[in-house]
């Protein structure tokens, strides 16, 4: 991979030969600090680190951490101190604003060790916008224009918090720490237009990160990683991950190298071995979800599918809806609040519609002290049934049971039994 180009920069405390020099030591990783009290607080949640780490990841730079912090001047400080030291890159989001709680201009202006100075550019900009959408403007947006001495400062064509770009001093290296504001339409175009190009210009082309996800159901994270042991090991390239949400099972593969097409090489045989190692647990990749698989099997064999609800709550209806827009597979589900027997439930489906397969999802029932749910599939003359546990949080119980249900379909079709 190539790395590092001279770069026009007028650091605050550091020559541009260093900046070249560090960038070209190692892979350079990257930290986002999310600023704001309604982030931390959780009345807002923070989209921004989120899309910063995969334009970063984009352009084949990993980030470590990802830290929110409040509006209080010591907790930013502090928070820029500690990533100066272990990132290359830092990028903050928000506290920008012209209000009293907006202090990541002064928080990163006394770890530079810099006073702040009136930028007389961005003055003009603030006081144009203010002229131009016909609002007064009061004293304190002045405040906005105060930037760090030294620092370059990163235009903001939608709003009147202009950005910073600065290279702090750290323990062993030294890191450009890239200051946007919250709003996040604001922070895009000013990543697409300054801070991109820049990291481009800066770290050359480090490549590109790219990630591709197999999903299971049947089995639980433990299961899956035992039978795939060194595969999960720190440390291995590509790298592979696990993560368990609501019953499904996604392993993430993740490549870094100079090309998307060279991260495919690497992830393609990772990606087979995970495929042959769990067989039929893997139903989709990428994304895809169990009723989205179903509704292409039944597409690709030209049948219609009916679905009786007598425990999903019409989460089985909204998600077989929402994969099958065109209505090519799914006719519609009968809920009943009343349970039926299988027999009677059958017979209302074949005279509501008229499809090649009928799903019965039963109700939750206790049996025995443990509560179970059976499903059956009906497709003409073949039936398939099967007893599912209810296992689980009960705010999982439903989305569960639904995905039991999908699954066991996607199975009787793909080992032929109906
Ligand atoms: P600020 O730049 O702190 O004044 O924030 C301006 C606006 O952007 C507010 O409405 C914030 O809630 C929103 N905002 C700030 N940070 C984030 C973030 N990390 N993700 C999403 N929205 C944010
Ligand atoms: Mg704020």
């Amino acid at each position: 991979m190539q790395h590092a180009k001279c770069i026009s920069l007028h650091p605050a405390c550091i020559a541009p030969e260093q900046l070249v020099t560090q960038s070209l030591q190692s892979e350079p990783v990257a930290e986002i600090i999310a600023i704001g009290d309604e982030l931390a607080s959780g009345q807002r949640l923070d989209t921004n680190s989120q899309w910063l780490s995969q334009q970063l990841g984009d352009i084949g730079i990993r980030v470590h951490f990802h830290t929110t912090v409040v509006d209080e001047l010591e907790d930013i400080q502090d928070a820029i101190d500690h990533a100066r030291d272990r990132a290359a890159i830092v990028i903050t989001s928000g506290g920008l604003g012209p209000t009293a709680d907006d202090l990541t201009r002064q928080a990163i202006a006394s770890v530079a060790g810099v006073p702040l100075e009136l930028h007389e550019p961005s003055w003009q900009h603030i006081q144009h916008l203010f002229a131009s959408r016909n609002r007064t403007m009061t004293e304190n947006n002045r405040v906005q224009a105060m930037l760090p001495k030294n620092a370059n400062v990163i235009f903001n064509e939608l709003g009147t918090a202009p950005g910073i770009d600065i290279v702090l001093s750290a323990t062993n290296t030294i890191c450009r720490l890239f200051a946007l504001p919250g709003v996040p339409y604001e922070l895009k175009l000013m990543w697409d237009e300054y801070v991109l190009p820049q990291l481009q210009e800066q770290f050359g082309e480090p490549g590109i990160i790219v990630h591709h996800s197999i999903h299971c159901f049947g089995a639980g994270e433990s299961e899956i990683q035992s039978r795939l042991p060194d595969l999960i090991d720190r440390g291995r390239t590509p790298g592979v991950g696990i993560t368990a949400s609501k019953a499904t099972i996604t392993l993430r593969i993740s490549a870094h190298a100079d090309s998307a097409d060279d991260c495919r090489k690497l992830i393609t045989p990772v990606a087979q071995r995970i495929r042959d190692e769990l067989g039929d647990l893997v139903f989709g990749e990428n994304g895809q979800t169990l009723d989205q698989v179903v509704v292409s099997q039944l597409a690709e064999r030209q049948q219609k599918l009916a679905v009786v609800d007598m425990g999903g709550c019409s989460l089985v209806a909204q998600w077989l809806h929402s994969a099958d827009a065109q209505g090519e597979v799914y006719v519609g589900t009968i809920s009943l609040a009343v349970p039926r027997d299988f027999d009677k439930a059958l017979e209302l489906a074949r005279q509501a519609f008229d499809v090649d397969l009928v799903l019965i999802i039963g109700p939750g029932f206790d049996h025995q002290g443990h509560a179970k749910r059976d499903v059956m599939i009906s497709a003409n003359d073949r039936r398939v049934r099967h007893r599912f546990p209810i296992a689980g949080h009960p705010s999982l119980v439903i989305q569960r049971s639904v995905k039991q249900a999908l699954n066991f379909l996607r199975l009787s079709i793909e080992r032929g039994k109906l």
